[in-house]
């Protein structure tokens, strides 16, 4: 994978299309994934926390998150050429969950936008093994919320915390959460809510 330097933060040069078509061998190989988002607002902000641009270079897969990366990208010669929004990913990661009956965690949003979220996922994915849910304005702890997860060791795991939360909170959990993948998906479950 080909990655480029974009205000000082990595970026991979991938599309939705290679991050989709290489998950069953990640998955199979038991390889942790992180699909880290890197927008603009992250490339502007990140500088000031020194643990989401750590995150940022140890996460497996650095998203080229809108046409503002696009642009930087070929403004310095690089070679990204499509962006890969948040959204686009968690809803071919559902599609892919739902066709292998795969389980997934979600973490983040309010907890009525949690609770319409799960309604969503229930009918329109009936095959996806809901294995948690948690709003994002829970009084758990981190360590609680890991034990949640590694109770149930699911596939996925998608943050909707916003940044920097959610970026913080991977960087402090990832490595001892159970799971195989991680997605940061900032505002994606509202969205999919409707
Ligand atoms: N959010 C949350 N807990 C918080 C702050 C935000 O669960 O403490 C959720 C919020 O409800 C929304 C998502 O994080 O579902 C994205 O928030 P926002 O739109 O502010 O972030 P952005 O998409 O701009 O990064």
């Amino acid at each position: 994978m080909v990655t480029e330097y974009i205000l000082g933060l990595p970026v991979d040069v991938i599309t939705l299309d290679s991050i989709m078509e290489e998950l069953p061998e990640r998955l199979a190989q038991d390889e942790k994934t992180i699909y880290m988002s890197i927008n603009p607002q992250i490339a502007l902000h990140a500088h000031n926390y020194p643990k989401i641009v750590q995150l940022a270079e140890e996460a497996s897969h650095r998203i080229p998150d809108g046409i503002g990366i696009v642009k930087a990208s070929q403004r310095q010669g690089g070679n990204i050429t499509e962006r890969v929004t948040g959204i686009d990913l968690m809803l071919s990661l559902l599609d892919y969950a739902n066709e292998q009956q795969e389980s997934i965690f979600l973490y983040g949003a309010k907890p009525e936008v949690s609770e319409k979220l799960v309604e969503v996922i229930t009918t329109d994915y009936p095959n996806i093994h809901l294995a948690g849910v948690i709003d994002g304005y829970t009084d758990m702890s981190d360590a609680q919320i890991c034990d949640k997860i590694n109770e149930v060791k699911p596939t996925f795991v998608f943050v909707a915390l916003g940044f920097p939360r959610q970026e913080q909170w991977l960087a402090a959990n990832y490595k001892k959460c159970d799971a195989k993948v991680f997605q940061d998906v900032g505002g994606s479950f509202d969205v999919i809510s409707g």
